[in-house]
């Protein structure tokens, strides 16, 4: 049994082109950067690679990481820039003993020798989106508190777990600024021995629970994935709410072993997308119901209108 869950309707076609590697025995982790370098490339999604948006300084500044749940090899890079394709950087790095996560130009530099690809990852839309938002907010550069990072969790025939992310973070953070994407076990977590999850939302919020080691936690208690999925985001989005008063936006994407999968979230209009074995690639929208994660296919009409909504010419305000 093969299959991959990604967060987002925009990993369908990068889950797609994985699933067919999987279907051909690649390795899950071969899969997984494959499927995420696709996103990191296509130059209309604004949250991760090419044409993500960028930091209060117009800089775009990327995270990504890497999780092999067979040997715990982990790898990350944050802030950095001017690299196509994060997540390659990520894999490479989950190769090393020590010196696994770099930041901003210690993680350029061992880009550069490592022999990455180059590339300035600001695209002429982005540069329309961060020069709209100036003017909207004459006062106060505030960071937009919308989200979109991509986290894929991948299962080989031979029954490994994969988990990557990969994301340009908050549109109009602070230089520097590092969300919960490359920090293990809150962006992502992988065990092959149970199973894997990632998460996209307010990073700041997603770290206070560690929620993607916590599903993988309740997976390995004896959770099945959508159950999990939704005790951590329920119990992380009351928690928040009773000591801060409020909540940012939570949603995670879970995988076990078994090829069976989870999805939650606490914010409408979330989007994932899953291809296994014998099933067709698919996208589902995820409302949360009095604490219940209902799936629901996503219509045509839906899939046709998201690629209408990216692809639009952009006006500069
Ligand atoms: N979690 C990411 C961050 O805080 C944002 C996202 O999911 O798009 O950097």
């Amino acid at each position: 049994m093969w299959a991959m869950i990604a967060t987002w309707r925009m990993a369908l076609e990068g889950i797609t082109a994985g699933g067919e590697m999987l279907e051909n025995n690649a390795s899950a982790g071969d899969a997984l950067e494959k499927a995420i370098q696709d996103i990191e490339d296509f130059p209309y999604y604004k949250s991760v690679g090419y044409g993500g948006l960028p930091n209060e300084e117009m800089e775009v500044e990327l995270d990504a990481a890497y999780m092999d749940g067979d040997t715990m090899d982990v790898g990350a890079v944050a802030a950095i820039k001017d690299f196509a394709n994060p997540i390659s950087i990520a894999k490479r790095l989950s190769k090393e003993s020590v010196n696994c996560l770099l930041v901003a130009e210690g993680a350029e530099k061992f880009a550069h020798k490592e022999g990455f690809e180059r590339k300035n990852m600001l695209s002429d839309r982005a540069k329309i989106h961060y020069r709209n938002r100036v003017k909207e907010q004459q006062q106060e550069l505030r960071p937009y508190i919308g989200h979109d990072t991509v986290g894929v969790v991948s299962l080989d025939k031979a029954g490994k777990i994969v988990v990557g992310t990969s994301t340009s973070g908050l549109f109009m953070k602070k230089k520097g600024r590092v969300g919960d994407s490359p920090i293990i076990g809150s962006g992502f977590y992988a065990d092959s021995e149970v199973g894997g999850a990632s998460a996209t939302g307010l990073g700041e919020d997603l770290m206070k629970g560690c929620i993607s080691y916590e599903i993988v936690r309740l997976m390995k208690e004896g959770h099945h994935p959508q159950e999990a999925c939704e005790i951590a985001v329920n119990k992380l989005d009351a928690e928040l709410k009773q000591r801060r008063g409020k909540a940012g936006d939570l949603s995670v994407v879970a995988l076990n072993n078994k090829g069976e999968y989870g999805v939650a979230t606490n914010i409408e209009g979330f989007s994932f997308a899953i291809a296994r074995e014998n099933e067709e690639p698919a996208v589902y929208l995820v409302k949360n119901i009095d604490g219940k994660c209902v799936h629901e296919l996503a219509s045509q009409e839906w899939l046709d209108n998201y690629m209408k909504t990216r692809t639009a010419p952009l006006k500069e305000n």
